[in-house]
């Protein structure tokens, strides 16, 4: 399909009035609507839904988009209600309909209404759901989160591994797109390799947080006092502590305050009035910091978050990358401040003991990239986007002296020693 320029910006304004693209997305957009296999890697932010929104809006037939977080495809599914007055323009399909819903879901695509249908690898595996699709027009298939897909990335999730049968078996020459966030280069092969999508377009955006300074420092036992004594130099700002389990989350937040310092704990172990209530605290700036695990931040959109506190070094780059990545979303400053000690990854180690042994070497060996993280002397920006298959280079690239090691160069005692002529 042909669509001229001028066309896809008058779309782009009319369904979702934006006024240019972000990006790579008018590129996307163009191969999905010439039925091309399509792989997007962008950050998270970068705006991968319009990818595929869009030319599903733009085409008859009904796109299928799978995700793996029912609660995000709720909030797309709305977003896209809200944009017109067709109800059935998007549905989700789930196990939670009951009879009636999932028939009106159905005819909804029957009648060539529903331009975008949202369900989770586990209905689509469902008999019943592939043989209703097989029987109807689709556009594309759009893999959401694909990253699923790989034992690399950071949310393997076993049932993505069917998705290239499935897609089989509901027609051929369906279109792919895969999209996401995880830009390292072990994953996309996993992707491409699993999807079954080789001869996909891809398009790569630069993963480079130019605004985003970078520092790593040991972890002692005044750590604390460290943070303590950082967070009362950047009084007024935003900022958010991860820390790796539930009980230091309440240890450290309750030394903050007792500090003066205005914070509220969040972690899953916390009951959900509690959550949200901490939450909107920290988004409407009744509180500075968040004192947090892993489990703040998904879908997290705030702005101006100043600094990104690691009080213990993740599990990989690719965690770090994430939770650093909620700073300076505005473009303004971000500091990236994590503490590290040898100890805390032998710590991580113990934790993956009783998993399967093939889950224990991936989990080592995104642990040791850690290790060479922290312990790096060159650029971190460097390492961080080396990482991810990026070159970068310090003197032209955007950023280049925004983290610790460029600043303040280690100074190369073992050099000495090893010139020694013999
Ligand atoms: P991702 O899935 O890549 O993390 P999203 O699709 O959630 O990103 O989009 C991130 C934000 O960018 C959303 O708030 C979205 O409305 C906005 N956005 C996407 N495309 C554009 C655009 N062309 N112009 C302005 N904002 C956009
Ligand atoms: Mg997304």
């Amino acid at each position: 399909m042909l669509v001229a320029k001028s066309d896809l910006h008058s779309a782009l304004k009319k369904y979702f009035g934006f006024g240019k693209f972000k990006g790579l997305q008018e590129a996307v957009i163009e191969s999905i609507l010439s039925k091309k296999h399509t792989f997007v890697i962008m950050p998270t932010g970068g705006g991968k839904s319009l990818c595929y929104q869009l030319p599903a809006l733009m085409q008859e037939g009904t796109a299928i988009v799978v995700s793996p977080l029912i609660a995000l495809m709720k909030n797309q599914v709305d977003a896209i209600r809200g944009i017109s007055n067709e109800e059935g323009i998007a549905h989700v399909l789930n196990s939670s309909l009951n009879k009636t819903e999932v028939k009106r879901v159905k005819e909804d695509i029957v009648n060539g209404v529903t331009k975008l249908l949202y369900v989770a690898p586990e209905s689509l595996t469902k008999e019943e759901n592939v043989e209703f699709l097989r029987s109807v027009k689709v556009s594309f298939m759009a893999i959401d989160e694909a990253h699923c897909i790989s034992e690399w990335g950071h949310d393997f999730r076993p049932e993505y591994r069917n998705l290239k049968h499935i897609i089989g078996r509901i027609g051929d020459n369906i279109p792919i797109i895969g999209l996401t966030a995880t830009a390292t280069p072990k994953v996309q092969e996993d992707i491409i390799k699993n999807l079954g999508i080789h001869n996909a377009k891809t398009f790569k955006a630069s993963f480079n947080r130019p605004n985003l300074y970078y520092e790593i420092r040991p972890k002692t036992k005044t750590v604390d006092a460290d943070i303590i004594r950082f967070i009362k130099q950047n009084e007024g700002k935003s900022g958010i502590v991860y820390c790796l389990s539930r009980k230091r989350v309440e240890e450290l937040s309750q030394v903050l305050q007792v500090n003066g310092i205005n914070a509220v704990p969040y972690h899953a172990g916390l009951d959900a009035k509690t959550r949200s209530s901490h939450q909107d605290k920290f988004l409407m700036e009744d509180v500075e910091v968040v004192v947090a695990t892993i489990a703040f931040g998904m879908g997290i959109d705030k702005p101006d978050v100043r600094f990104v506190i690691h009080h213990d070094i993740p599990k990989s780059i690719e965690s770090y990358y994430q939770e650093t990545g909620r700073a300076g979303r505005d473009g303004g400053e971000g500091h990236c401040l994590a503490f590290y000690a040898y100890k805390d990854i032998e710590k991580l180690e113990k934790f993956m003991s009783g998993k399967p042994v093939a889950e224990q070497e991936i989990g080592h060996a995104l642990l040791q990239e850690v290790v060479a993280y922290a312990e790096t002397s060159i650029s971190r920006r460097k390492f961080i986007l080396h990482y991810f298959g990026e070159e970068f280079d310090n003197a032209t690239g955007e950023g280049g002296n925004m983290d610790d090691n460029v600043r303040y160069p280690k100074k190369q005692v073992e050099a000495k020693t090893d010139v020694k002529l013999l």
